[in-house]
Order: C-alpha cells, then sequence, then structure tokens
C-alpha cells in the first residue's frame, strides 16, 4: 500500500460519517477487498456501494416510519381470519393493501362494526401494508387524539397542530364513536376531516354507523358536514358479524367442557 492510499483509507470514516454513508462506511472495506481481488471496474465497486446504502437506507425509513406509526403489535394482514367474517370479502381487503391507489387520492376508509369484530386488527394491518409500499401512517385512539388537538386549541395552535398530522399519508382514528359530548363541544374532529379532505387519509373505525355520530359533532349540521365530506371519496366496510373476541372465547369454553366431559 503506498503513501496516498494509507492516508486516503485513514480519511475514508470521517468522510463517510460527513456524508452521512453509514452503509458505506460499514461495507467498504470487504467490498474494496472483494474488488481488488476480482479486479472489479471502478464503477462496478463504486455502484455495489452505493447500492447497498441505497437499500439499507430504505430499510431504516421503513423501521423509523413503522416506530412512529403506534400500530397495536402484531396485527398484521396474514394473522387475520377471514373466514370469520362473511361481511367483507378477503380480496377487497388484500386489493386496498396491495394497492395504494386510493391513499395516493386521500381516500378515505371507513370500518364499522360492533366491538370485537376485528376493526382495530384490520386497520393495523392496513397500516402494515402502507408502511411496507412507503407510506407514513400515525394509528390513535380517537379521544387520545381529540384531548391532544384541543390542548392545541388551548394553545391557538390547533392549524399547526393539524398541519404536523400532514406528514401521516394514512391517519387512523381508532373508535370514533367513543368520542364524549364533553369533547365534542370543541369540533377539533371536525377541523380535522375538514383539513384532510380530497389530500390525505383517513382511516375510521366506530362502532356506530352515521345515525348515531349526533354525539360526536357539537351541532347536528356539523354532522352531516363531517359525514359528507368523509364519504364524498371513501370505501365503507361494514362488519356485521359476532364477536371474534366472544366467539374464539366461546371455543375455548367448548373446548374446555368437551375435555372434561371425556375427562369424566
Ligand atoms: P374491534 O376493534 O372491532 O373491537 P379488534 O380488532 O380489537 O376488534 O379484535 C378483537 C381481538 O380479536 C383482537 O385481538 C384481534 O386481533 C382479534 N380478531 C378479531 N377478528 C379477527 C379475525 N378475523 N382474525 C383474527 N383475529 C381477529
Ligand atoms: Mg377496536
Amino acid at each position: 500500500m503506498n503513501d496516498t492510499m494509507t492516508i486516503d483509507t485513514a480519511r475514508l470514516p470521517m468522510l463517510l460519517t460527513q456524508l452521512r454513508l453509514p452503509t458505506v462506511a460499514r461495507l467498504w472495506q470487504a467490498i474494496a477487498e472483494t474488488a481488488d481481488r476480482e479486479s472489479w471496474p471502478a464503477a462496478k465497486t463504486l455502484a455495489a456501494l452505493m447500492e447497498h446504502e441505497i437499500a439499507e437506507r430504505a430499510q431504516r425509513r421503513t423501521a423509523r416510519h413503522l416506530l412512529e406509526a403506534r400500530l397495536p403489535a402484531g396485527k398484521t394482514l396474514d394473522r387475520f381470519d377471514f373466514t370469520a367474517i362473511t361481511s367483507i370479502s378477503k380480496a377487497r381487503v388484500t386489493a386496498l393493501a396491495e394497492g395504494d391507489s386510493w391513499l395516493a387520492r386521500g381516500t378515505n376508509i371507513l370500518l364499522f362494526g360492533p366491538p370485537g369484530v376485528g376493526k382495530s386488527h384490520l386497520a393495523a394491518a392496513l397500516g402494515h401494508a402502507m408502511i411496507d409500499a412507503g407510506y407514513r401512517v400515525l394509528f390513535t385512539r380517537t379521544t387520545d387524539l381529540v384531548q391532544h388537538l384541543q390542548a392545541a386549541r388551548q394553545d391557538l395552535k390547533l392549524a399547526t397542530a393539524i398541519e404536523k398530522l400532514d406528514k401521516y399519508h394514512m391517519l387512523v382514528l381508532d373508535d370514533l364513536s367513543y368520542v364524549q359530548k364533553s369533547q365534542a363541544e370543541t369540533s377539533v374532529i371536525f377541523e380535522l376531516i375538514s383539513a384532510r379532505y380530497e389530500r390525505r387519509s383517513l382511516l375510521i373505525t366506530a362502532n356506530q354507523p352515521f345515525g348515531a355520530w349526533d354525539a360526536i359533532f357539537p351541532d347536528p349540521a356539523m354532522t352531516v358536514a363531517a359525514i359528507d365530506r368523509l364519504v364524498h371519496h371513501s370505501i365503507i366496510l361494514e362488519m356485521n358479524t359476532d364477536s371474534y373476541r366472544r366467539k374464539s372465547a366461546e371455543t375455548k369454553v367448548t373446548k374446555k367442557s368437551a375435555n372434561e366431559a371425556n375427562d369424566s
């Protein structure tokens, strides 16, 4: 190794840190060795290093997006049992998970159904799929988000708070119908819906279909206006089956009593 080479080599880690190329910093020695041994053209060596950097950068980005999304753990599409629910088709949900055009257009998804049918699970599963596709997602309980936005409104920073949510292509409002009358009075949810209208998707889950939404907004006119904006570009999935939670508990009980019957 000549002197210039040693000097270049010594400077490399610093240069790569300055350029924020951690993967190249980690791999350049091994790749350079291979390149020397196999007499790679310089361009091939350079391309190999850059491709590694790009690939890991994408991985790091996805990992960051997954962390910030606060999705409930383990609720992915492959863990969702479509045989348990007849009112929505696997093909339809799979198409939503695999195609992101609805998200790119700011289409909303509304998931209705009684407690325990798998609304939150499906919302999280779609969130996972969109993060894998490179989008940013935030999963929130609606009551928490309302609290956060109300606090912002008190500080006269509601517009800024809503703008900050813009970076999330998909915002999950889980359990919209749990918003209480006292929370409804400030109408922050309406502001949020209006701000995202035709630009950014909302995925809303609710136990109650529209008929019971008067409790969520301060007055009936606002309820109508909110529903109007939400459904204008939306996909509505109604999950009207029995609670999966209760069914699986019942299966366990049945199995247990069957076992007990066998035991006696
Ligand atoms: P909801 O939000 O409608 O009240 P959840 O999504 O929280 O219901 O579902 C309740 C529990 O049952 C969760 O642990 C969820 O993972 C599970 N679950 C519900 N439906 C299904 C399903 N079709 N396949 C697998 N697990 C399910
Ligand atoms: Mg839920």
